[in-house]
């Protein structure tokens, strides 16, 4: 069973969870980094210092303060478009909310197996969409091919079945892979053939991103993205991740469907601020570069210990890892925790903005002990 996801902490009647002593204990291990989750890592400095200056002054509520509208600005920068910019609380609310709004009730959405909208979200794309169905197909190392995306989206025309309209990709993927510009050209031309609209999961876009060092409108709408889905939150944020639409009519009304999910910040500037940090003098790519060379030296030590086989490239900060039973027990004895149920099975490692070197040296090390 799945404990270590669950957010429902039963009562253990236990003086010692005092502020400041507790997170370890949750943690179930003194140590202070983890290769759980790159949600796992705290908040990057430039993101902290940005909320710290939005400490103290009133400003105006629901999105009306200077701090969401210089996030935006910077978006609108960056992304060199004049876009329109919503940021949610979380991943999951982002691509929901904005696949429903891509989307009529009776309408599809092709995605991977392995899309975080089919396996993680807990049925939201469906429930907000109140019944788009997401449609699923196979592909290697994580990502969507044409000719199984242009299956999908002809397999059935009639009346009976629920009609295609959107072809969501995620980048970087679940598993770690990066699409290149011409494998995201060739499914923008089978989306334009089968009147799809491009939707992106952009979780650890960053993370892409700095794989594939392009200007960010070269993966993004001057290859047919519609909407980014862009994450801040395993990125160094607190929390926040945000909806781009780079075809402004597509956002039309968007503001009420995140007002009505109950994600519409009251002090929106608490969540704008820390992009701003993110975003500025390119903190985001920065965090982004250091996670992805984590992952690749992590990669690059343990393709030599004994037992362990490495599953997919590693193109951004995951590393996905075959490791005999033993191991994996010795590692977690030793105060290890990653998780297993992600993906295509095996050990997920991820890589943070924090991840040191040294983390990857004692992991690999303890490795070596159990090989
Ligand atoms: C983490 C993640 C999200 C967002 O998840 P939340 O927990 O809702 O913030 C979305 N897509 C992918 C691929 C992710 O890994």
């Amino acid at each position: 069973m799945r404990t270590d996801v669950g957010h429902r902490m039963t009562w253990r009647g236990d003086r010692e969870l005092l502020p400041g002593k507790w997170p370890q204990k949750m943690m179930g291990s003194a140590r202070k980094r983890q290769f759980a989750s790159d949600n796992w890592a705290g908040v990057c400095p430039e993101a902290w210092e940005a909320m710290q200056q939005a400490r103290d002054d009133h400003a105006a509520a629901y999105g009306e303060d200077l701090w969401t509208q210089q996030a935006s600005d910077l978006l609108r920068e960056i992304f060199e478009i004049d876009c329109e910019v919503f940021f949610t609380f979380n991943g999951t609310a982002a691509n929901a909310l904005s696949l429903a709004s891509l989307c009529r009730s009776y309408h599809s959405v092709i995605a991977h197996e392995l899309a975080h909208i089919e396996t993680d979200e807990c049925g939201g794309p469906e429930f907000f969409s109140n019944g788009t169905k997401v449609l699923v197909v196979s592909g290697e190392n994580g990502k969507l091919h044409s000719e199984q995306v242009e299956w999908m989206a002809r397999r059935r025309t009639d009346i009976h079945y629920p009609r295609s309209r959107v072809v969501s990709v995620t980048q970087a993927t679940e598993v770690g892979t990066v699409y290149r510009p011409e494998e995201l050209d060739a499914l923008r031309e089978t989306a334009r053939r089968c009147d799809l609209h491009v939707h992106m999961d952009g979780a650890r876009f960053a993370n892409a991103l700095a794989t594939l060092d392009v200007a960010p409108k070269e993966i993004t709408w001057k290859i047919g993205v519609d909407v980014l889905c862009l994450g801040g939150t395993k990125n160094g944020l607190a929390v926040g991740d945000c909806v781009v639409f780079f075809r402004k009519e597509l956002a039309d009304e968007f503001a009420y469907r995140c007002k009505q999910a109950g994600q519409l910040a009251s002090k929106m500037r608490f969540l704008s601020a820390p992009w701003v940090g993110l975003l500025s003098n390119d903190v985001w790519l920065k965090n982004a570069r250091h996670a992805n060379q984590m992952a690749q030296k992590l990669a690059a030590s343990l393709n030599d210990v004994p037992g362990v086989a490495i599953m997919f490239p590693v193109e951004a900060n995951s590393v996905f890892v075959q490791m005999p039973a033993s191991m994996d027990a010795g590692l977690r004895s030793r105060g290890w925790v990653f998780h297993d149920f992600i993906g295509a099975g095996g050990a997920r490692l991820m890589c943070s903005w924090d991840t040191q070197p040294e983390d990857v040296d004692e992991f690999v090390s303890d490795c070596r002990e159990y090989a």
